[in-house]
């Protein structure tokens, strides 16, 4: 589905992502761990055209789609990404977070895009809220709002960054599981975490990230418990 070749971020001179390969098969779960400042969240952001690469190129399925003159919007439809902070527009309702992309920025009819929504909403256990604003609602049930946003084009590919990290910790089981549930469906997802429980059960594979580059990578169990590199050991000695 994903592709990153010998991607190359620069901001002002610095160096973020440094000859970046990565792969991400169809159905599978890929979890970028790393420190602060590894460069996670660029290449999330790099994936989804939010920041233009510096060099190299990326792929979605078999598309050159950091060609300049690829449709961003277009890139996007096929892409969905959840960040941290939920993102939500406070004042619209849940319904109206849902549909605004689909209706304005991909002409989606407001019926079809309505009715899909309430559909994922109920699925995700939010039905009654369809008519709620967003402070009006936990962290939890929030963040599984700005989840279901993501999946109303029926991605190709689903991005997610920490997207646990700002909810209290009672709440963070009720996202986890619909990602589990997500990936029990075959959803295609690349996700940045700090939390290894989670990269544990989720992922398929787990990729350390050091310096901008992918330093070791392999499933869960042998990354984080039998890392191969000095700084994988080192990073997860510190967070444990
Ligand atoms: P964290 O675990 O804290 O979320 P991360 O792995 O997601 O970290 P990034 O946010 O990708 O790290 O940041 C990588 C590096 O890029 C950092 O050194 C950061 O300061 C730098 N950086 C990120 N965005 C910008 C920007 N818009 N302008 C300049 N530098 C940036
Ligand atoms: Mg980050």
């Amino acid at each position: 589905v994903l592709a990153c070749r010998a991607v190359r971020k620069e901001f002002n001179g610095t160096v973020v992502l440094d000859d970046f390969a990565l792969e991400v098969a169809e159905h599978e779960v890929v979890v970028l761990i790393g420190a602060s400042g590894s460069g996670k969240s660029t290449l999330l952001r790099c994936v989804n055209l939010l920041e233009p690469i510096s060099d190299g190129a990326i792929h979605l399925d078999g598309e050159h789609i950091t060609d300049p003159r690829v449709d961003p919007d277009d890139v996007r439809r096929r892409i969905g990404m959840v960040f941290q902070s939920y993102n939500l527009f406070p004042h619209m309702t849940v319904l109206d977070n849902i549909t605004l992309a689909p209706e304005r920025v991909h002409g989606r009819s407001r019926a079809s895009a309505r009715t899909h929504a309430t559909e994922l909403l109920e699925r995700v256990g939010l039905g009654e809220k369809a008519g709620e604003y967003p402070d009006r609602l936990s962290g939890g049930q929030q963040q599984r709002v700005a989840i279901v946003r993501a999946l109303i084009n029926s991605p190709r590919l689903l991005l997610l960054d920490e997207v646990t990290s700002a909810l209290d910790p009672e709440l963070v089981g009720e996202v986890l599981s619909l990602i589990h549930s997500l990936r029990e469906e075959g959803m295609t997802m690349l996700l940045a975490t700090h939390e290894m429980g989670f990269a544990r059960q989720v992922a398929d594979r787990v990729c350390f990230l050091d310096k901008g580059r992918v330093l070791e990578q392999g499933p869960p169990e042998q990354v984080l418990f039998e890392p191969e590199q000095h700084r994988t050991r080192q990073f997860l000695q510190r967070i444990i």
